[in-house]
């Protein structure tokens, strides 16, 4: 059981992300001290929102170059911080065309050099990784097997690899390697924040993360003829980067926690924007048949094991753990919802029909 100082600097990799933006923003208002990190300084615009919202808040922010490849890269960073949230990590399955570089390499040896840095420290306790559902479970099929067929922290995704779910596959490895990493030393301890799919309003303009680009598909017309029943755990941005605040400074916090909502398919997240948008957006009216979906599942860049693995086979997962322990109360998916598109529509991102 670790205590951590709350006058000490936090360090929070990949500032310029979209989780990592609302951790920064939540522990700037409350005073603490930032240490955060970006892959390139001169890109000004990837981070000036995090200097903008420290302008205004109690807390001080420091900005760090570091890239996730880089051994050492984290040691400027990590000195004299107590707390380390490490959440960068690669976040696309889209358009991916070598998945060990593009995604499994930055997030797996970033994780270590993340954690070497927090060794190297003499002064890191606790570290809490973002990782994912999708190391908790790889296809949607995957929950069939468990007990009850409910997913839990004790659960693992072993149907991934680098050709099938390789997201899923780097998250899982990734995660693997901060727990084989927490055995070797007795310095710092580990807590993962697990999130489901993650949605809500983005403090930029960026649409590079999936949770963004997909509500943007959801009014732009992709799914014009119906939505998938593709079924996630959905959970708020700003629950998920109050978990991670809350992991971090609850001394008995400890292990994974699945940090999810609810249950909610593309069809069932295009009713919840249809009946409060819906005149003015082409959001699908109806679902796609799997059958229909296997046909044209290779036109549409899916493999027809992942259309029969995962359309329509709803996920039950098991929150109670992040309640109990993180005192999470979760928002609303349909306030949700509701505030990340209004915060598309006023950054101009999506358009009327
Ligand atoms: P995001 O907005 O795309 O952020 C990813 C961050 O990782 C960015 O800051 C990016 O830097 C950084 N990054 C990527 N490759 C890097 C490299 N080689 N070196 C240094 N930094 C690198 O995605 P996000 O949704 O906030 O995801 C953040 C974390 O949450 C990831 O670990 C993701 O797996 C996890 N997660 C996300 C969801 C979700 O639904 N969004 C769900 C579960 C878990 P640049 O700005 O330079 O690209």
């Amino acid at each position: 059981m670790k205590t951590i100082e709350k006058t000490k600097p936090v360090l929070v990799t990949g500032g310029s992300g979209y989780i990592a933006s609302w951790i920064i923003k939540l522990l700037l208002e409350d005073g603490h001290t930032v240490h955060t990190t970006v892959r390139n300084k001169v890109q000004q615009n990837k981070y000036g929102h995090l200097v903008d919202i420290a302008k205004k808040s109690k807390g001080d922010l420091k900005i760090f170059e570091a890239d996730l490849l880089k051994v050492g890269g984290f040691d400027e960073a990590t000195a004299g911080c107590e707390l380390v949230m490490h959440t960068a990590s690669p976040f696309f399955i889209n358009g991916l065309k070598d998945a060990r570089k593009e995604l499994i390499e930055p997030a797996k040896s970033g994780t270590r050099n993340v954690l070497e840095s927090a060794n190297r420290s003499k002064t890191v306790k606790r570290v809490v990784l973002t990782s994912s559902m999708a190391a908790i479970y790889g296809d949607n099929k995957d929950v069939l097997s468990t007990p009850n067929g409910i997913l839990t922290e004790d659960v693992w995704n072993t149907s991934s690899s680098i050709s099938h779910q390789p997201y899923s596959f780097s998250k899982t490895i990734a995660e693997k390697e901060a727990w084989e990493m927490v055995e070797k030393q007795d310095q710092w301890d580990l807590v993962t924040i697990n999130p489901g799919f993650v949605l809500g309003p983005s403090l930029t303009k960026r649409t590079d993360s999936t949770s963004i680009s997909t509500i943007i598909q959801m009014a732009d017309g992709t799914f014009k003829s119906g939505a998938p029943e593709l079924w996630f755990g959905i959970v708020d941005v700003r629950d998920v980067a109050k978990a991670h605040i809350k992991a971090g400074y609850t001394p008995e916090a400890k292990g994974r926690h699945i940090t999810c909502n609810e249950s909610a398919s593309f069809y069932s997240m295009a009713q919840i924007l249809r009946k409060q948008f819906g005149s003015d957006y082409p959001f699908p009216k109806s679902k796609v048949p799997k059958a229909l979906i296997w046909l044209i599942a290779p036109k549409a860049g899916l493999t027809r094991k992942f259309v029969l693995k995962n359309i329509g086979i709803k996920l039950n997962f098991d929150n109670t753990k992040s309640r109990r322990e993180l005192g999470m109360d979760y928002i609303p998916i349909d306030k949700t919802l509701k505030d990340q598109f209004e915060q598309l529509v006023e950054d101009g991102l999506v358009v009327k029909k």
